[in-house]
C-alpha cells in the first residue's frame, strides 16, 4: 500500500509542476505522478551536442499568466527579445517588414489600414470584444486583402492556430496585444529545460513527493474520488485528485461511468497541431533572417539564438514550423515542405546542420477558445465527481499555450484548497 497524501496530480508538466508546488506551500502533502521517466512534459528541452532544443520554438509573454506565476514561485527567466526584428516570407522572397510594408505588395490603402489596425492592437480592451471569431474580426477591422493576410499571420505565429474560423477574436486579441510592448516577448537563455529545473527543485523542497514511471489508468470513484489505478498494478487511496492530462484521457480514467462535464470538454476540444523542425546550424546563409512569418504560406522561422543563448560553441539554433489546422497530416510531406521553406529563408543550410529534431504533428495545445466551446471555461472543478479537478493548456480560462497550462495549474490547486479548507473530504486512512 502507497503512503497516504492530500493530493495527487497526474502529469509533470507545467501545469502540474505549478499546481503541486501551490499545494505544498500550502502545507498539503501532495504527489506529483508523471508516466514519462522525466518531468516537463512539452516544456522539456533536449541537448544533442552542446545545442539546446525545445519542444518546438518557445517564447514566454511579459505579462502573460505564466511569467507572472513563475515570478510568484521565484523563477528565474533570463532570455532575450526579439523585438520587431520581423519578415515575411511572401511569393517564395523574404523582405524585412518595414520594407514590405513601403512596398507595393500593399496598397496605399492597404498601408493606411494596416497603420490603423497596428495601433488599434496597441489600444484596444480585449474584453469589449464581443464573442465572434477571429476571422469576422480581422475582416471587420480590415478590407485590404494583402493587410489581412499579415494580419492572419500575426495572430497564427502567437498561438500557432490556424483555425481562425473557430478561433475567438477577444482572447487572441489580449494575447497578441501584450507581445505589441516593447521587449514582451522572450526566449529563454538555455532553453525551457531551465524553467523545468528550477520548478522541479522547487517542488522538492515545498515536500512534494515525485514519482515518475507512474501511468495512471484508472481514476476509481462513485460520485467521490475515491482510487488511483496504474498501469504497473498498484493503487493509491486519495480523495483529490488533479488530472492534467488531455480531456480525452482524463475521460479515459473515469471509464464509463465518467463525468458528463469532462465527456463534454472532450467532445467540444479542437486540437492545435503542427509540424516543427529545430536545427542547430554551423553558420547561417542569411544571418539578417531573424524571424519570418509566412504570407502565403503557414509557416514561421525563428533563430532563437540570434537573441539568447542555445548552444555551448555559439553555434545557431533555428526552428521552423507549420501549423496544421486542428488536423493532421503526412509527416514525411510537411518535413520536405519545412526543408524547402528552409531553402529560401536559409539558402544552402543543408551543409551547416550540426543536429536536427523534427516533431511531426505534435500537440501544441489540446483545446482553446473557440467558437462553439460549449463550456467556454472548463473546470478547475469537475462538477459529478467531488474531489476531482482539471488543468492543463486546454483548460483554458481565457489564456494562451503555456500561459493557460500555468494558470489552469494554480487554480485548481486555489480550488483544491478551498474545497479543502470547506470539508468534510480529508485524506481517507484505509
Ligand atoms: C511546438 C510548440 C511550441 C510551443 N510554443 C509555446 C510558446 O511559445 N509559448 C508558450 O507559452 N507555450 C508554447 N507551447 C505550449 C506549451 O508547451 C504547453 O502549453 C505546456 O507545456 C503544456 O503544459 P501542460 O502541463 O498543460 O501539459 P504537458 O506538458 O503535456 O504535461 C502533461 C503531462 O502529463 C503526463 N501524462 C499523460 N498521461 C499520463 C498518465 N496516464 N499518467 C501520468 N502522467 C501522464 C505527460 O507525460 C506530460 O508530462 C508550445 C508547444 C509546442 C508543442
Amino acid at each position: 500500500m502507497m503512503k497516504q497524501f492530500n493530493v495527487a496530480i497526474i502529469g509533470g508538466g507545467i501545469a502540474g509542476l505549478v499546481a503541486a508546488i501551490y499545494l505544498a506551500q500550502a502545507g498539503k502533502s501532495v504527489v506529483l505522478l508523471e508516466k514519462a521517466s522525466q518531468f516537463g512534459g512539452r516544456a522539456k528541452s533536449a541537448k544533442k551536442n552542446g545545442a539546446i532544443f525545445d519542444f518546438g520554438a518557445h517564447a514566454i509573454i511579459k505579462g502573460g499568466a505564466l511569467y507572472e506565476i513563475f515570478q510568484d514561485l521565484g523563477i528565474r527567466m533570463d532570455g532575450g527579445y526579439p523585438g520587431l526584428n520581423v519578415s515575411f516570407l511572401w511569393n517564395n522572397k523574404v523582405s524585412h517588414i518595414f520594407r514590405f510594408l513601403i512596398s507595393r505588395n500593399l496598397s496605399w490603402s492597404g498601408k493606411k489600414e494596416f497603420m490603423k489596425f497596428s495601433k488599434t492592437l496597441t489600444t484596444i480592451n480585449a474584453d469589449s470584444v464581443p464573442a465572434i471569431s477571429l476571422k469576422s474580426w480581422i475582416e471587420q477591422e480590415l478590407h485590404d486583402p494583402m493587410a489581412r493576410r499579415i494580419a492572419y499571420a500575426m495572430f497564427r505565429t502567437n498561438s500557432y492556430s490556424q483555425d481562425p474560423d473557430h478561433q475567438l477574436a477577444g482572447p487572441a486579441i489580449r494575447s497578441i496585444a501584450r507581445t505589441t510592448k516593447k521587449n514582451s516577448g522572450f526566449f529563454v537563455q538555455d532553453g525551457w529545460q531551465t524553467l523545468v529545473d528550477q520548478l522541479y527543485e522547487k517542488a522538492v523542497r515545498s515536500g512534494v513527493s515525485m514519482m515518475t514511471g507512474k501511468n495512471v489508468k484508472e481514476i476509481e470513484h462513485d460520485g467521490s474520488v475515491r482510487k488511483l489505478k496504474f498501469a504497473d498494478g498498484e493503487e493509491m487511496n486519495i480523495t483529490h485528485v488533479i488530472s492534467t492530462t488531455p480531456p480525452a484521457v482524463t475521460s479515459r480514467f473515469l471509464g464509463d461511468t465518467g463525468s458528463k462535464s469532462v465527456l463534454r470538454w472532450k467532445d467540444q476540444a479542437r486540437v492545435i497541431k503542427v509540424a516543427s523542425l529545430t536545427l542547430n546550424l554551423k553558420r547561417l546563409s542569411a544571418p539578417d533572417h531573424f524571424a519570418v512569418l509566412g504570407l502565403d504560406q503557414p509557416v514561421y522561422f525563428v533563430n532563437q539564438s540570434k537573441f539568447t543563448r542555445l548552444s555551448e560553441d555559439g553555434t545557431s539554433v533555428v526552428n521552423i514550423t507549420k501549423s496544421n489546422g486542428t488536423g493532421g497530416t503526412d509527416p514525411k510531406a510537411d518535413e520536405r515542405f519545412l526543408e524547402q521553406m528552409l531553402d529560401l529563408i536559409q539558402p544552402g543550410w543543408q551543409k551547416e546542420v550540426v543536429a536536427r529534431q523534427y516533431l511531426p504533428n505534435i500537440v501544441v495545445a489540446h483545446d482553446f477558445m473557440h467558437i462553439g466551446r460549449e463550456d467556454r471555461f472548463p473546470g478547475p472543478a469537475v462538477p459529478e465527481i467531488a474531489g476531482l479537478y482539471v488543468a492543463g493548456e486546454w483548460a483554458t480560462h481565457g489564456e494562451n499555450l503555456g500561459d493557460a497550462a500555468a494558470a489552469s495549474g494554480r487554480r485548481a490547486a486555489q480550488r483544491v484548497l478551498k474545497d479543502i479548507e470547506a470539508g468534510p473530504k480529508s485524506t481517507i486512512v484505509v
